[in-house]
């Protein structure tokens, strides 16, 4: 058994979640097709959804103590899950979240967690590839111990309906609190900035562009060529640093990470940091005047020229095709 902590939103089950109950499955499966179950802590969410992505039992833990979040809390509710299920592992997304509550989780079991997983290796022992150093690097992680607690890094499998959708049963307890699991709690929550790199992160194109831009007036050719393609921008740290462009913009390690169908860094070296935001795109078409630059020796294709001459002669040709 395999027990997913499930995070919800204000529009349901969040995307993260979906893209760790594909992980889970594929790990079922792998295991003998194993049942995996969710645990969901407050209100009931959409039940058709979760059997759609395969779950079997939704536990809902319920409970004053539960009202607002609390990692410890979350995590003796998860704990409870697992004695009622007999989970061999108790996995959720790699969030600030689910990493917190599963680190609380790894504690009281007295187990090794891993955080960020990307893939499984092997299943006796169970070894994660995971990711570490912003995603600038993998390694393998070997969970013999039961059950193996882990997270599942953001965009590391793409969230898929199960094959076979299941009837979703829901299951409600309240799970015994102490004290202390109380103490961390949030007690009040005040609207942030809106968080406006949401497109970012879910764009299928990513027209991206870096110091080799020039300035702020140099956006012009890679923004239309965004817009062309049904994409989005993304800039690397030095254009935000400067001020080129805002911050929402940036990909990386400290900005969005994307997992766009398509990535078009142009003037953009690849530096370490940027290359963890971009990792996961499924082609990379690098222009930079350097063929040397890391983004160019990595990317799918490269094209060696100034980008202030390939983006417009790209745009220019979309132009002539698209007949626009
Ligand atoms: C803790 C930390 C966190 C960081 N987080 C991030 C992050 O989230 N995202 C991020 O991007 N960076 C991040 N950085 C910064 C990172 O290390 C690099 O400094 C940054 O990514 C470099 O940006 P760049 O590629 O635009 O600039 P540069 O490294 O200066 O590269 C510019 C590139 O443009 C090319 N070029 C120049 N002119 C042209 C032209 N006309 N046409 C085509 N190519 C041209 C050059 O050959 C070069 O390859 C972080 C750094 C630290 C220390």
């Amino acid at each position: 058994m395999i027990v997913v902590l499930i995070e919800t939103d204000a529009e349901g089950v969040t995307e993260t979640s979906l893209e760790t109950l594909r992980f889970a499955r594929d790990l079922a499966a792998e295991g003998g097709g194993v049942p995996v179950h969710g645990l969901v802590v407050g209100s009931v969410p959409d039940t058709d959804e979760l059997g759609k992505h395969g779950v079997s039992t939704v536990y809902v833990a319920r409970g004053e103590g539960l009202a607002s979040y609390s990692a410890a809390a979350w995590a003796a509710a998860l704990v409870e899950a697992r004695e009622r299920t007999g989970a061999v592992v108790l996995t959720a997304a790699g969030t600030p979240r689910g990493n917190e509550v599963l680190a609380h989780v790894a504690t009281r079991l007295d187990v090794p967690m891993a955080a960020n997983a990307v893939a499984f290796e092997g299943l006796a022992p169970l070894v994660v590839k995971r990711q570490v150093a912003g995603g600038a690097a993998l390694e393998e992680m070997q969970l013999p111990a039961r059950p193996a607690v882990f997270t599942v890094a953001g965009h590391a499998v793409e969230a898929r309906p199960a094959d076979q959708a299941t009837e979703a049963v829901v299951e409600e307890f309240e799970p015994g609190l102490e004290a202390a699991d109380l103490v961390g709690r949030v007690v009040s929550t005040e609207p942030g900035v809106p968080d406006q790199s949401g497109d970012l992160r879910s764009a299928r194109v990513v027209v991206g562009a870096g110091r080799g831009a020039g300035g702020p007036d140099g956006f012009g050719a890679v923004s239309e060529l965004a817009d062309l393609l049904g994409g989005q921008l993304g800039v690397s740290r030095v254009v935000t640093s400067l001020g080129w462009r805002p911050h929402h913009e940036q990909v990386g390690q400290t900005g969005s990470r994307i997992a766009p169908n398509l990535y078009v860094p142009c003037g953009i070296s690849g530096a370490i940091q940027h290359w963890a935001g971009c990792a996961s795109s499924k082609t990379i078409l690098a222009i930079n005047t350097d063929a040397e630059a890391p983004m160019m020796t990595k990317a799918t294709y490269a094209v060696v020229g100034d980008m202030h001459e390939v983006v417009p002669a790209i745009v220019d040709e979309i132009r002539r095709r698209s007949g626009t």
